[in-house]
């Protein structure tokens, strides 16, 4: 299967080919056909399918399709084309991709979220924008000071809208979706169906098409999975020598909370392990000043929290590891998904203890799968510990609604099983954070 057979304008499959994909990913193949047909659209997929170009391309193909500019609003560029994205990573990222495959096309676009200061952002707003990737607090907040007009949007995308849900966004989207017009096109994205998110789809989604691609099992199989049984106090001696022993340059590691990612950062760099944080409590210059050298290579070591790694995007990225198992196991998912991306093999493994055997066995049984226990010698755990309660969060910021197991299937793409995905070439990150948060793509319209 070629991009050229999926309908797209000669400005896109330019674009496309510069950026060095050469043919599209299973999500891809489907979404395209699907969104230029004008039809709502519930999709299955999740970050490191291609999920991204699957909505860009053919929103960007529609808009520079028909450019007429209501004659309402002759002065200024009417936003057409709304993107809602759960985290500030992700949306820069998704608006990213907007300029990437935009770059011949007479459209803007411009990215806004928390954060940051939202007078540059009101400034594009004034100045117009075609496509708005957001965050649901943000859109708020110029809702609210009547610095952003949602009347003229012809398309919606809400993606990772099983994240946002986590994240306890429903109510600011429902907010958002009541200020957009009754007549638009929508698109939802998700990696995980729960009852909460066909209710969500139940009432956005006008008799949608429905992709579900294949489950991601046999990512499984390529990202090699392991445990590390250990006691609860040891895992930071085990994962400095882990990282030694094994000459692990470039590892992103998962803590359950914002104060266990500060924590371990300063017991590595006690072991002179260069280690960065990022989580909600960051600011995002620091998030991306910490992203930028990770993804360079002059940082070692990254510790994220679930909700600050979402969106981050970096090929072939070697090893994951799980400090702390995730209360959610859906996020098991999701993390182990940012190693082994784009066809590389990747290694994500996990350091257990005994308070956090139940967590394990929900997440087995999400995967379908039990995963392989190694003992790593002198680190090998107590038989005789007890386990002890998991404290689940800590800190301000986003709080996440722990859920209990949701018993909901995963529907996952897996590009790298079902189809063949042709890969950059590159070994650069395709998350490119910025110190200024808003930026403008392609050219004014001429
Ligand atoms: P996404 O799921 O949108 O986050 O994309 C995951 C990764 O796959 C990103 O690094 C993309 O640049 C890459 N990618 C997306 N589409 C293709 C394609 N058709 N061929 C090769 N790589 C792709």
């Amino acid at each position: 299967m070629s991009f050229t057979q999926l309908g797209l304008s000669e400005a896109i499959l330019r674009a496309i080919a510069d950026h060095g994909y050469t043919s599209p990913t299973p999500i891809q193949a489907q979404a395209i056909p699907t969104v230029l047909t004008g039809n709502d659209l519930l999709a299955g997929a999740q970050t490191g399918t291609g999920k991204t170009a699957g909505f860009t391309l053919p929103v960007l193909h529609r808009l520079s399709n028909n450019t007429a500019v209501p004659s309402n609003n002759k002065s200024k560029r009417p936003i057409r084309a709304l993107i809602l994205t759960p985290t500030r990573e992700l949306a820069a990222q998704v608006e990213e991709s907007v300029r990437i495959y935009g770059k011949y096309l007479p459209l803007t676009s411009a990215v806004m979220f928390g954060g940051v200061s939202i007078n540059p952002q009101i400034k594009l707003l004034q100045q117009g924008v075609d496509i708005l990737v957001a965050t649901p607090g943000r859109l708020l907040d110029h809702m609210q000071q009547g610095t952003v007009n949602l009347d003229q949007i012809e398309i919606l995308v809400l993606d990772e809208a099983d994240r946002m849900l986590d994240m306890g966004f429903i109510r600011d989207i429902r907010k958002i979706l009541a200020a957009l017009p009754k007549k638009r096109q929508n698109l939802l994205f998700s990696a995980t169906f729960s009852d909460e998110i066909k209710a969500l789809a139940n009432g956005l989604l006008n008799n949608p098409a429905t992709i579900e691609v294949a489950r991601r099992n046999s990512t499984v199989e390529i990202i090699v999975q392991k445990i590390h049984p250990v006691d609860r106090d040891r895992k930071h001696p085990m994962l400095s020598h882990l990282i030694k022993t094994k000459q692990w340059s470039q590892v992103l590691v998962f803590t359950r909370t914002k104060h266990g990612a500060n924590k371990l950062v300063e017991q590595l760099a006690r072991d002179s392990i260069g280690a960065i944080a990022i989580h909600g409590n960051k600011s995002q210059t620091a998030r991306t000043k910490a992203l930028t050298e990770f993804k360079n290579g002059t940082l070692q070591v990254l510790v994220a929290t679930d909700i600050a790694a979402r969106g981050i995007d970096i090929d072939q990225l070697p090893h994951v590891v799980n400090y702390d198992l995730p209360n959610v196991p859906e996020d098991y998912v999701h993390r182990i998904g940012r190693t082994g991306r784009a066809g590389a093999n990747g290694e994500a493994v996990s350091l257990v203890c005994v308070d956090e055997h139940e967590m394990l066995k929900n997440i087995e049984k999400l995967i379908k799968q039990s995963l392989p226990k190694e003992i790593i010698p002198g680190f090998e755990p107590d038989p005789h510990a007890r386990a002890q309660p998991i404290q689940l969060r800590s800190g301000n910021g986003h709080h996440r609604n722990p859920r209990p197991p949701t018993g909901g299937v995963v529907k996952v793409a897996n590009s790298r099983s079902a189809g063949p995905r042709g890969g950059s070439g590159s070994k650069t990150a395709k998350f490119s954070p910025r110190s200024n948060a808003t930026h403008r793509s392609g050219g004014r319209g001429k």
